[in-house]
């Protein structure tokens, strides 16, 4: 058996472990934020008949600008934000997880600096690692909220190339409001991207970034189908921008990356946009409940505008992890000392959950 550090790899990569949220077959999968509602039968009705259409062309490639499907997607962001987005400032790819890493490749790379707010997106700093960019931590409040004056203070100094902040934010589930992000955007010369995977699940009164864009060349809004829309499996995330920004990220997409048969599914996906949202004040309702349910058995959390609850504090979180998980309740553990993750989704999953909590946290709070 070769390891892998036998290998002429990149340096920077040396000693790096893979993303790695467990798989495991379990009763109640509630770690990686999906969306648990089964699809509209409607949708997948239609999903069979666009999809044996999209296999038909399959011996030619499929449009490489994905006009058809931007039209789309500036057509959703329009209706729901009532701000005007027009196709040619939204860039789509497979999950956001690529958009990212071409934004990454269009703005950062070797020679340059990437920096997020910790805790947050796991797989930001793995991008940027991959990219070949060096990767700055930036700092939060103990309360994990973004503390403006001193976020622009350390932008100011360490003067990155790309910017990430999570809203709401993975792991902690809280919003961030837009004066912190216009005043973010102030403070760097690089692109600022807020990471909107979770928006639609927001509480109330949060607004997207995306009534920041007029006048904000260097923003970048950036979306997936894969949490509220529940289509995780589809792998089609996307980003408004200024066009200038869709321009330079045709510097480093592949040609013809996303597939005839992704462009046809999301394009019917899109379609049923109002059902497929349908779960998504359902999916709220759970996790309000796990919220409000947690005093109750001596535990608290962060405020969540996500699909999912940090919730602690246990004396030993990996304990605590394997405790629910030995009672068929995989949530995830994200590193935080005395925290966990929850996926907010059906009622019987959270009844499960909080019938294993309520089983657990005498021991391990
Ligand atoms: N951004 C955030 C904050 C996420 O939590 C995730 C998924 N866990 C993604 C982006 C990537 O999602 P996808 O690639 O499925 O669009």
């Amino acid at each position: 058996m070769t390891a892998m550090e036998e290998l002429p790899l990149r340096p920077e990569l040396r000693g790096r472990t893979p993303y790695g949220a467990p798989q495991l077959a379990v009763r109640y999968a509630l770690n990686t934020n999906e969306n648990p509602h089964p699809l509209p039968a409607a949708l997948l009705a239609d999903l069979q008949v666009a999809l044996a259409e999209a296999a038909q062309g399959l011996n030619r490639y499929p449009d490489r600008d994905a006009t058809a499907l931007r039209a789309d997607l500036a057509g959703y962001l329009t209706r729901t934000s009532g701000e005007p987005v027009t196709p040619a400032m939204v860039w789509a790819a497979n999950g956001s997880n690529e958009v990212l890493q071409q934004v990454l490749q269009a703005f950062g790379g070797a020679g340059r600096t990437a920096l997020g707010f910790t805790p947050s997106y796991s797989m930001h700093p793995i991008i940027t690692a991959a990219t070949g960019a060096a990767w700055v931590d930036g700092h939060r409040r103990a309360d994990f909220t973004i503390d403006p004056a001193a976020a622009t203070a350390q932008l100011r100094e360490v003067r990155p190339d790309v910017v990430f902040v999570t809203s709401p934010n993975n792991p902690t589930g809280t919003a961030v409001d837009l004066d912190t992000v216009a005043a973010l955007y102030e403070a760097t010369e690089g692109v600022l991207v807020v990471d909107e995977a979770y928006t639609e699940f927001a509480r109330k009164g949060t607004v997207s970034a995306l009534s920041l864009l007029p006048g904000r060349p260097r923003l970048i809004v950036s979306r997936t189908m894969s949490k509220a829309f529940g289509m995780a499996g589809l792998r089609l995330g996307y980003l408004a921008a200024d066009p200038a920004v869709v321009d330079a990220l045709q510097l480093v997409r592949l040609p013809y990356h996303l597939s005839s048969l992704t462009q046809a599914a999301a394009r019917t996906a899109l379609a049923h946009t109002e059902q497929l949202l349908d779960t998504v004040d359902a999916v709220k309702a759970e996790r309000d409940r796990i919220v409000e349910a947690l005093p109750g058995l001596g535990l608290t959390s962060v405020p969540s505008d996500a699909n999912f609850v940090l919730f602690g504090h246990f004396a030993d979180a990996a304990a605590a992890w394997q405790a629910l998980l030995d009672r068929g309740v995989l949530v995830r553990d994200v590193g935080l000392p005395g925290w966990l993750r929850v996926t907010a989704g059906t009622t019987e999953e959270t009844d499960a959950f909080l019938t294993a909590l309520g089983e657990i946290a005498p021991g391990h709070r």
